[in-house]
């Protein structure tokens, strides 16, 4: 079950339940969680604004464009190429895991209003994607991994699903800061000059920044480029940059690991001779025990940190996309070489 807006925008934005196949178990469990706290406020269908508690409640600006973004990354990027020409609402804090994302009932307001939705796509957002898919009758959504721009990876452990950690691939994140741009000066092109000039300063740094990654990698020697994560998030970045990466689940945390996956990277450990692994801020504390599990087995160290889904606090090292990937950059060259 998701919220979906019943009628037509107005102040008094109403929702009504409805039922969708689309929605996995999990995500119909998360959407209640939504609905039970709305049950509060909610006989029936009653609007949702009114429950919305002042310290969330911002009232979006009435003069600007009002653009909602989903991921930490990806509201960084619509931040610093919007400036102050749109009014940029994050949804996801710094730490949280974008495949298990709770949703909030001020996300479903967020979304419901915003006349400019930006994802990643690729089902990266799960249930906050039905919400959004539902929420947005005429909003611009825009998932900027879904591209032709952009060659998604598949997965062997889930069955060949597109990979959707297209961002550490900077060359990737380029096309989404272009992307991005585009849909700001097509919603506001009243604003596209100053949309444009960020933007190109922008990508400026996105060049610096791949080319900078590069020349880092490179002073690692070959054989020993080789790196094992918590959940598998780093494909793009292992392509790009010349990586073997290994994980111990697959692409999304929504999956379990089994006691064959310890064993595999266990193997892969000890003949690869991998030095290090990392675990990953936006992963559960199981996941990344596992990882710390498979580097005492195998004679193995823990390398580091690194920022995957998400970015760090605002204000940290990480706490922006240019600053996360010289943060994982550095911190995989520092454990490998
Ligand atoms: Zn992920």
């Amino acid at each position: 079950m998701v919220l979906v807006r019943s009628r037509p925008r107005s102040f008094s934005v109403r929702y009504t339940l409805i039922s969708t196949a689309r929605v996995a178990a999990r995500s119909r469990e998360r959407s209640m969680k939504v609905l039970s706290w709305s049950g509060r406020c909610l006989v029936g269908a009653m609007a949702l604004a009114t429950c919305v508690s002042a310290a969330e409640a911002t009232a979006p600006a009435a003069d600007k464009l009002r653009v909602v973004c989903t991921t930490t990354m990806i509201t960084d990027l619509v931040k610093t190429i919007a400036g102050d020409a749109a009014d940029v609402r994050g949804i996801m804090r710094p730490g949280e895991d974008p495949h298990v994302y709770d949703v909030r009932p001020r996300d479903v307001q967020l979304v419901a209003d915003a006349q400019l939705v930006v994802m990643n796509g690729l089902h990266l957002e799960a249930t906050l994607g039905a919400v959004i898919k539902h929420n947005t009758p005429d909003a611009t959504v825009v998932k900027l991994a879904e591209t032709p721009e952009i060659t998604p990876l598949a997965s062997e452990q889930t069955k060949g699903a597109p990979d959707p950690h297209c961002w550490f691939n900077v060359q990737y994140f380029r096309i989404y800061a272009q992307r991005a741009r585009d849909a700001l000066i097509a919603a506001d092109a009243a604003n596209g000059d100053a949309y444009r000039d960020r933007a190109a300063i922008y990508i400026k740094q996105l060049d610096e920044l791949d080319a900078w990654v590069r020349s880092e990698i490179a002073s690692v020697p070959v054989e020993r480029r080789v790196m094992v994560t918590s959940h598998d998030a780093f494909q793009y970045f292992g392509k790009a940059y010349q990586i073997d990466v290994y994980a111990v689940i697959g692409i999304s945390t929504e999956q379990q690991a089994k006691p064959r996956d310890l064993v595999r990277l266990e193997a892969i450990v000890r003949e690869r001779g991998v030095k290090a692994l990392f675990v990953e801020t936006s992963v559960s504390n199981t996941l990344n025990s596992l990882v710390k599990k498979v580097a005492a087995r195998s004679g193995a160290s823990i390398g580091g940190t690194l920022y995957s889904d998400s970015l760090g606090a605002p204000g940290t090292e990480a706490g922006t996309y240019l600053g996360m990937v010289r943060h994982n950059t550095r911190t995989i060259v520092k454990a490998l070489r």
